[in-house]
C-alpha cells in the first residue's frame, strides 16, 4: 500500500523541515509505504532528513532529456541523487504545460533507465467523462508508457480524475475500482506476473474520511494525496487508514 504526497508548489524550506521532522517522529511503526514529493528545490533537505528512515522521497517532474542545454530542467541523473520515484504526466503538466502522451511516456523511460519508479498519472477530462470516453483516454495515455518501456519495467500507475483534482469531488471507490481493474487487465497484456505486482493508486480529493473507502478496494493499491498532504495531522490519518 503506497501513501503519497504531491506538495505541488506549495511550501517552504522551513516548512519542509518541520513537516519531514514531524513526520518521521509519528511514522516509526508504520507498515504502509509512505512518498514525499517536494518541490525539487527542498529535496537535498528532505534526503537529510529521511536518511536512515523509512520515508521515501519523489520529485514531481523530470526532464525527458539526459542533459545539456534545457534551461530550468532536472535531469533524471540529478532527482536520482535524492529520489526513488517521480511523478510523470500530471494532469497538471498535462493541461498547463501541454505535455502529450509521447512526452511523458520519454519522461517515464529517462526515469526507469535511471533506476528510479515512474509514477504515471492518467485520468480522464470531465468532457471525456460525460462523453463516455473514460476507458478509451486512459488506455490510450498508458498505451504510450507501455509500448516505450521494457515489458519487465518497474513503475506506478497514479489514476488520477482530472475533475476530481484539488475539486473536493472524487470518484466513488466503485468507479475508481473499475478503471484501476481495467489498467491492470492492459498492463497484464503486457506482462501477467508485472500485472499482478504493480501498485495502481487512486488520486482526487482523497482526505482522511474517504481514504479508506479507496484502499480497501482490490486494485486500489494506495492514493496520492495533493492538498491534504499539507496537513501533517491529515496526510497521517490517510497513512493510517484502515
Ligand atoms: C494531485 O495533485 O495529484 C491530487 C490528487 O490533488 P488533490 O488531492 O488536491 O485533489
Amino acid at each position: 500500500m503506497l501513501i503519497a504526497a504531491n506538495w505541488k508548489m506549495n511550501g517552504s524550506l522551513e516548512f519542509t523541515k518541520e513537516f519531514l521532522n514531524s513526520l518521521v517522529k509519528t511514522l516509526e511503526f508504520s507498515d504502509r509505504q509512505v512518498l514525499v514529493c517536494p518541490p525539487s528545490l527542498y529535496l537535498l533537505e528532505a534526503k537529510n532528513i529521511l536518511s536512515g528512515n523509512k520515508v521515501m522521497l519523489g520529485a514531481q517532474n523530470v526532464s525527458h532529456q539526459l542533459q545539456g542545454p534545457y534551461t530550468g530542467e532536472h535531469s533524471a541523473a540529478m532527482l536520482k541523487e535524492f529520489c526513488s520515484h517521480v511523478i510523470v504526466g500530471h494532469s497538471e503538466r498535462r493541461t498547463l504545460f501541454k505535455e502529450t502522451d509521447d512526452l511523458v511516456a520519454e519522461k517515464a523511460l529517462a526515469v526507469v533507465n535511471s533506476g528510479m519508479c515512474p509514477i504515471i498519472c492518467v485520468g480522464e477530462s470531465l468532457a471525456d467523462k460525460n462523453s463516455g470516453n473514460t476507458f478509451a483516454v486512459v488506455e490510450a495515455q498508458i498505451a504510450a508508457c507501455l509500448n516505450k518501456l521494457d515489458s519487465r519495467s518497474n513503475f506506478v500507475i497514479a489514476y488520477e480524475p482530472v475533475w476530481a483534482i484539488g475539486t473536493g469531488l472524487s470518484a466513488s471507490p466503485e468507479e475508481a475500482q473499475k478503471v484501476h481493474k481495467f489498467l491492470r487487465d492492459i498492463i497484464s497484456k503486457h506482462n501477467q506476473s508485472l500485472a499482478k505486482s504493480v501498485q495502481i493508486i487512486y488520486g482526487g480529493s482523497v482526505k482522511s474520511e474517504n481514504a479508506a473507502s479507496f484502499i480497501k478496494m482490490p486494485d486500489i493499491d494506495g492514493v496520492l494525496v495533493g492538498g491534504a498532504s499539507l496537513k501533517l495531522q491529515e496526510f497521517l490519518s490517510i497513512i493510517e487508514a484502515k
